[in-house]
């Protein structure tokens, strides 16, 4: 998350989550590199970051996780683009899934840099999930949200295959009036 204008708090590389304290957190410059003194790593992973807070001056947090039925929908090919239900799509918008791109490289923070300026939910093919938001909470509570549409996607998809229609453009229009 951003702490100032030039500042943002990183995961350290290789922490176990649960077992973290305050003061492991990583304080880097918007480059995604430690200021002086910090003795930790930020997470392999922090370009992705950095390449969303270069975009979107709007977003203060983002969580990245790797969401196992949301996951699970981009190896399966089903795309969670095309809304199921009017609370999921007002809180998220379009839940983009971008094309495989290989870790460690500079593919995934361009891929991201290209489609965070319109969307405020990506997932990441065969890899996991990045939430923005203007508060840290905000960026956690629509991770949520993303990965329980994605379980109810894959029950509902199990009790009627193929039967599973998504929400037409009429009830888009409509609840665009109504979304916040
Ligand atoms: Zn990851």
């Amino acid at each position: 998350m951003r702490v100032g204008a030039r500042r943002i708090l990183v995961t350290p590389s290789g922490a176990r989550k649960g077992f973290m304290a305050p003061g492991d957190m990583v304080l880097c410059d918007l480059d995604g590199q430690p200021v002086r003194g910090e003795r930790g790593r930020p997470s392999s992973e922090v370009a992705m970051h950095v390449a969303v807070y270069r975009h979107r001056p709007d977003v203060n947090a983002v969580v990245h996780a790797h969401p196992p039925y949301a996951v699970a929908h981009t190896l399966a090919g089903i795309s969670l683009a095309e809304p199921l239900m009017p609370e999921v799509y007002c809180e998220l918008g379009e839940i983009l899934t971008l094309p495989y791109t290989t870790p460690g490289t500079h593919e995934v923070p361009d891929a991201v840099a290209a489609a965070i300026g319109g969307h405020d939910v990506l997932l990441l093919e065969r890899h996991g999930s990045l939430t923005t938001g203007p508060t840290l909470m905000r960026a956690y509570d629509r991770l949520e949200i993303l990965e329980h549409t994605a379980r109810i996607s894959h029950l509902a998809r199990t009790l009627a295959p193929g039967q599973v229609r998504t929400m037409s453009a009429a009830e888009l229009h409509a609840l665009s009036f109504v979304c916040g």
